[in-house]
């Protein structure tokens, strides 16, 4: 490959790194606000009550009533909330849910970077004795 060409993708690569590097700082620097989180994601149920003659038996449902979603051993479980709890409990659960898409983000950069560090390695890398 030839030099200039060869330089052309490491500055491409560059490029590539530091606005991934920039964005994952800021991601980090997100997750560092220390405030408290409540295990599980926000969730709005809607029900039927069960009486015949009620307008939930012809599709309009009660609610929205607050729960979370919680992951618990693998499986997905929805816990009701009491209302006196919501504010606090929905405020915490935004929080959580926030950090979990930003960790989802941050691991999927780290992958990138590491894809992109991998290429250059091989791009810069010979055999010696040439094969
Ligand atoms: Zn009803």
């Amino acid at each position: 490959m030839a030099t200039s060409t060869k330089n052309r993708i490491i500055q491409d690569f560059e490029k590539q790194l530091s606005s991934l590097n920039e964005e994952r700082t800021k991601s980090i620097f997100q997750l560092l606000h220390g405030k408290p989180m409540i295990h599980g994601l926000p969730l709005e149920v809607f029900r039927k009550c069960g009486k015949n003659n009620c307008k939930c038996a012809q599709g309009q449902l009660h609610g929205p009533y607050p729960a979370l979603s919680v992951n618990k051993d693998g499986r997905q479980k929805t816990v009701m909330v009491r209302k006196k709890d919501s504010p606090t409990v929905l405020l915490k659960s935004i929080r959580y849910k926030h950090f979990q898409q930003t960790l989802s983000r941050i691991r999927k950069i780290n992958k990138e970077i590491d894809i992109i560090l991998s290429d250059i390695k091989s791009a810069s890398t010979t055999m010696y004795p040439k094969e």
